[in-house]
């Protein structure tokens, strides 16, 4: 379906999740299938238009709603979940909503992904940048298990084509698929099927293929009020969380399945919330747990609830309706920073967050600071394995600011710069790769990282986000995009 200017559909078809960025193309092709994904690309390229890519519609920057964006190819009706007998691998389609991929892959496997907690964050993204979400430590990165893919890649003669790569390809192909597995959406071409099998899987049954949906987790919920919070209970407090992430690195079970989320939004959210959770039917997995709590909580103040017994997918469906407007509505503006960390963070850095955190002069209950624990079976695979490159860190961190008034873009922005640039102020405002940091997620793109005002470090953005991976990037673009028809301002340049 092609829907141009003045048509029905197209004011909804122009936006994505985050209401700051909007296009006004020419046309969006929604597609229902490859074949009419290459009919739109081909069209495109060969009328010399701009294109831009949208799955679940969830980038938190302009890489996909921007004003050059001539031609919109729109995959979301493109939402298919099966099992494909033939390539022993469930095939899901890029438009496929992450709460459908679930409740797909568990009600009739009983298998999961480790993917992000949005539910309505698209596979087609998400997968192209790694994708982790409260299973990581357990399961690592969607990225790692997209076992093959379709991609429709504009050709030499201006022409568009569906081709598939696989993990078994080699040369090129195989260039093609590791460069989807974490080198960033919308840079190669047109994911329109994932097949997704894990890293080593056997045998024939579907079961065996994919991670295996916990039946139930613990889940526990502490809080630290800020009434009260000083500088000293909140440093111990972050280095707590990171200590115990750098002191249990193996992914050996039950601890190095627990996952954990904690949100320190400013002070006008009123108090930091940690949830961690983890399988319940392990070894040890009760006092696994008790044991994390206890230590991120130890000499805070931070109140730790009991920690309940509940199925997988009621835990997941609780979690992903915590935040309907930071998760669902469409009318939030937003912005994104991110780090990955392997060491604690200084209390220097721990007193620049704090500011922020309690400065009276700004106020929003989700502008906020996101520690994910991390590492463990991430951490498993090496860092050439697929290009996503983020294998030796144990925990990340994201800087996110949620507001609904276009009058207030500057005030948040300008908030979470503020943040960030505090936090890495000693790296040049940034988190570079090397003894404590290891760079940015590319899921969580930040426009800045290419500004010298903001990025004082003097090291290249890919560096932050592919690492050592961005020369293999580079020879895939160069080989599947040389005109690079596949682009934004954080893709991989050919040259
Ligand atoms: C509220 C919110 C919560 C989030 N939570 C998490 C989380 O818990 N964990 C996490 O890892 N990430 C999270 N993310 C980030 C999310 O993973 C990325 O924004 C992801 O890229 C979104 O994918 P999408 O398909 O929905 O987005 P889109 O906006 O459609 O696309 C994002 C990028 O991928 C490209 N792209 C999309 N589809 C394709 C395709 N089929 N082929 C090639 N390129 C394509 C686009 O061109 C664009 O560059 C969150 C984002 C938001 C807004």
């Amino acid at each position: 379906m092609r829907v141009e200017p003045g048509d029905d559909q197209y004011d909804t078809l122009v936006v994505g999740f985050n209401q700051r960025y909007r296009a006004s193309p020419e046309a969006v092709h929604v597609v229902r299938s490859t074949e009419e994904t290459v009919a739109a690309v081909s069209e495109a390229v060969r009328s010399g238009k701009r294109l831009s890519v949208r799955s679940g519609g969830h980038c938190y920057a302009d890489l996909v709603y921007h004003p050059q964006a001539e031609v919109i190819v729109d995959l979301s009706l493109l939402n298919r979940v099966s099992w494909d007998g033939e390539r022993r691998a469930f095939l899901a389609e890029p438009g496929a909503q992450l709460t459908d991929v679930y409740e797909t892959l568990n009600r009739g496997w009983g298998v999961t992904l480790p993917g992000g907690l949005c539910p309505a964050v698209g596979l087609g993204g998400h997968a192209s940048g790694g994708g982790y979400g409260l299973l990581n430590r357990r399961n690592g990165v969607v990225a790692d298990h997209v076992a093959a893919v379709e991609v429709v890649v504009a050709d030499r003669r201006g022409g568009a084509r569906a081709v598939v790569a696989s993990r078994e390809s080699r040369g090129d192909l195989g260039d093609l698929w590791w460069a989807i597995c974490g080198g960033g959406g919308g840079t190669f071409g047109i994911v329109t099927r994932f097949w997704l099998r894990s890293r080593g899987a056997t045998g024939d049954d579907p079961r065996d293929q994919l991670p295996r949906t916990p039946e139930r987790v613990l889940v526990n919920a502490a809080t630290l009020p800020y009434e009260g919070l000083t500088e000293e209970s909140f440093t111990r407090l972050v280095r707590n969380f990171a200590g115990w992430c750098g002191e249990h690195p193996s992914a050996e079970p039950p601890e190095g399945a627990i996952g954990a989320i904690m949100i320190a939004p400013h002070k006008a959210g009123r108090q930091i919330q940690m949830l961690s959770l983890v399988e319940a039917a392990l070894p040890g997995a009760e006092s696994a747990l008790r044991e994390f709590t206890t230590y991120v909580a130890n000499g805070t103040g931070m109140q730790v609830g009991p920690s309940l017994p509940m199925r997988w997918d009621q835990t997941e469906r609780l979690l992903s309706s915590i935040e309907p407007r930071t998760m669902w509505h469409l009318t939030e503006r937003l912005a994104v920073k991110s780090a990955f960390h392997k060491t604690p963070w200084t209390p220097e850095q721990c007193a620049a967050a704090f500011r922020q955190l309690t400065r009276d002069d700004y106020a929003n209950d989700t502008s906020r600071v996101v520690f994910y624990a991390a590492g463990a079976q991430i951490n498993t695979v090496p860092e050439d394995a697929v290009a996503f490159p983020h294998r030796d860190s144990t925990y990340v961190v994201t800087y996110e600011s949620f507001w609904s008034q276009p009058g207030e873009d500057q005030a948040h922005v300008g908030w979470l710069r503020d943040v960030y640039g505090g936090v890495y102020a000693a790296t040049g405002g940034y988190p570079i790769p090397g003894k404590d940091t290891a760079g940015c997620y590319i899921n969580s793109p930040d426009p800045d990282i290419l500004d010298p005002e903001f990025n004082t470090s003097g090291v290249p953005w890919h560096a932050f986000y592919f690492g050592n991976n961005y020369a293999r990037l580079q020879r895939a673009k160069r080989r599947w995009d040389p005109g690079n028809v596949f682009r934004h301002s954080l893709s991989v340049r050919p040259d």
